[in-house]
């Protein structure tokens, strides 16, 4: 039995002020609702005061990149044990927005998932076909080849610490949505995957979230689909009452 995982992107937004106290208006709005994990991937600076106001909670806090190097000379990057430090769990790798704007690579995308599960941090690993890819009727290669080079080299008793986050880039901040049925058959593409790399046991195991403007009102039918175990969140994670009502949906 997969655990459903609910996680919040903010990308670049809320000051750690805004963080704490967005913060503390969600915890009694999502307290108990623990049929789902609860993560918000929040800005570096904000993750102190994040895991601050989280504690006791049930909401665990996340980072959106994270280097391959523990240390060093490479200005403006941080390192997995700098996030540990200021209270994150888990860290988003390879974001589209990062492979689309910041030439992230399956290569980079493969060493921060390696640096990241090294020093203890839980990643959720972001993949997804661009929309000429999919018009193209190559979404199932592209998910497949994406799935095979960013895990490489990762050993299966490390999948435990991986969420995967099947996301189509055209979905992202468009409004556009994948159909439940295009999300359960790609997020099953991805699983059929691992089942080849690894074993059956670790494709039944991992956990694949869909991503790409879910909100509070598809999250119900995306999150009903045997292969979908949970969402990643933009724009509706940063609003308590629209994320909690994701999380609602996650719980029934
Ligand atoms: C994302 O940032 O991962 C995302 C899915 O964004 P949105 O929900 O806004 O499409």
């Amino acid at each position: 039995m997969r655990k459903t995982v609910i996680a919040g992107n903010w990308k670049m937004n809320m000051t750690p002020k805004a963080a704490g106290a967005f913060i503390s208006e969600l915890a009694p709005m999502v307290k108990g609702k623990d049929k789902c994990d609860i993560v918000l991937c929040v800005p570096f600076v904000d993750i102190a005061t994040a895991a601050e106001a989280a504690k006791g909670t049930n909401i665990k806090i996340g980072a959106q990149n994270v280097h391959f190097e523990q240390k060093g000379a490479f200005t403006g990057e941080i390192a997995a044990d700098m996030l540990l430090e200021a209270g994150a769990e888990y860290v988003i790798v390879g974001h589209s927005e990062r492979r689309q704007y910041f030439g992230e690579t399956d290569t980079t995308v493969n060493l921060r998932t390696k640096a990241a599960l090294a020093a203890g941090l839980k990643v959720i690993l972001c993949l997804g076909e661009v929309k000429d890819q999919r018009l193209s009727g190559i979404t199932d290669e592209v998910v497949a080849m994406q799935t095979k080079l960013d895990l490489a080299g990762i050993p299966e008793e490390d999948l435990k610490n991986v969420v995967i986050a099947y996301e189509p880039v055209w979905a992202i901040g468009t409004g556009l949505t994948a159909t439940p049925e295009q999300a359960d058959e790609t997020c099953g593409v991805i699983r059929k995957t691992i089942a080849a790399i690894y074993s059956k046991k670790a494709a039944d195991e991992i956990v694949i979230q869909y991503g790409g403007s879910m909100n509070d009102g598809n999250a119900a039918e995306l999150l009903a689909k045997t292969n979908v175990d949970g969402g990643l969140i933009g724009g509706a994670s940063l609003k308590t009452d629209k994320f909690t009502a994701i999380v609602d949906a996650a719980n029934k």
